[in-house]
């Protein structure tokens, strides 16, 4: 029987994130979209300066692509990227998914991750229609999400896209969810617990935590 790799010899993942830190919960969903999604190359962006946060990251964004870069070492076909920290002022993930779009081969299936809350908030994003038109959204289910609280049109795409085949994936335009145990973790939690010297083995890996420490980040 073939593989679902063999179905989608050119299937690219996006997981975009502040990543301040990144933390076990997103290395169980790009696991789970790793998996799932049968990708054959998984870019984890860290956000050079999200627009839609009212304070800035607490570590650099240079500190932040260091530490994406620590935690999935030795994960062949796992990139850390860079292009977002690189371009010096804040980037719409719409266009970071056009530029990756632009260097696949035609028909390359793209898909983007994103966690219950920001789908919630997808239509409050630059050109969201068209993130769509570029992408398939998979979606990490976080504990509190609320199917109803969707704009209309996310809700019926949502709708729609209720099903579990991965396999035979659309180069763009579906919307499905991972099976993926809820994590209830954060980074705002997380650095927290960092501030107050509180014990985060486990919930970090062990490199970025040894970053952490060495960079005095979150003190
Ligand atoms: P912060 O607490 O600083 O807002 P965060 O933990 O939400 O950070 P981000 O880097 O903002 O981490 O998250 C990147 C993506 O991962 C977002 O789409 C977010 O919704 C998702 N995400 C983060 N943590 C979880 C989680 N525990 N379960 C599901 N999705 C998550």
């Amino acid at each position: 029987m073939a593989t679902p790799a063999e179905h989608a010899p050119c299937c690219v993942g996006v997981f975009g994130g502040t990543f301040d830190p990144i933390h076990a919960a997103h290395l169980r969903m790009a696991d789970a979209f790793w998996q799932q999604c049968a990708l054959t190359r998984l870019h984890l962006i860290p956000a050079g300066q999200p627009y839609h946060r009212q304070q800035g990251p607490a570590a650099s964004a240079t500190q932040r692509l260091a530490m994406v870069q620590q935690a999935i070492a030795g994960r062949p076909g796992w990139l850390a990227d860079g292009r977002e920290v690189q371009r010096g002022h804040h980037a719409y993930t719409i266009e970071t998914l056009e530029e990756i779009r632009a260097e696949l081969p035609p028909g390359c299936t793209l898909w983007f991750l994103v966690g219950g809350d920001s789908l919630e908030n997808l239509h409050t994003w630059h050109r969201w229609h068209h993130l769509l038109d570029t992408a398939n959204l998979a979606v990490a289910i976080r504990p509190g999400f609320d199917p109803t609280r969707l704009h209309p049109d996310i809700a019926s795409r949502w709708q729609a896209a209720q099903v579990s085949d991965f396999s035979n994936s659309a180069p763009s335009g579906t919307i499905r969810a991972l099976t993926l145990p809820p994590v209830p973790l954060s980074a705002t939690e997380l650095r927290a617990r960092l501030a107050s010297g509180s014990d985060c083995s486990g919930l970090i890996a062990k490199p970025v935590l040894a970053y952490i420490r060495q960079h005095q980040l979150y003190r």
